[in-house]
């Protein structure tokens, strides 16, 4: 199962009052590698997507998601 598209507003791409964060939703973090599912990126996407859906809704201007960081985790198994 794919991750629902969206754009830098956390907006879901084509269905614009939709708003999605975390592990279900998909961006490009840094214009080339997608958003990974975990709280590193989870946690400040919601927190986006919560602010822009109150801007939404007020007429107020969004902020475009920046998360200035990425990590990638290795698991070496047990
Ligand atoms: C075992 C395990 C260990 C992990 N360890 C780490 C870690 O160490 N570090 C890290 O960064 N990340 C870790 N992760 C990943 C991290 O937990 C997820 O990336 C994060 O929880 C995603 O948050 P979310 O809010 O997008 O989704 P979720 O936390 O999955 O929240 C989604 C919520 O929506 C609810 N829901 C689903 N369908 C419906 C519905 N139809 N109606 C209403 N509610 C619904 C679910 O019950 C759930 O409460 C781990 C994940 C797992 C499974």
């Amino acid at each position: 199962m794919d991750r629902v598209p969206v754009d830098a507003d956390l907006r879901v791409e084509c269905l614009s009052n939709v708003f999605a964060a975390g592990g279900c939703a998909r961006i490009l973090i840094d214009g080339v590698r997608p958003s990974v599912m975990s709280c590193q990126h989870g946690r400040p996407m919601g927190r986006y997507a919560g602010n822009n859906n109150v801007c939404d809704a007020y007429g107020l201007e969004m902020l475009p998601l920046e998360i200035d960081w990425y990590t990638t985790i290795c698991d070496l198994g047990p």
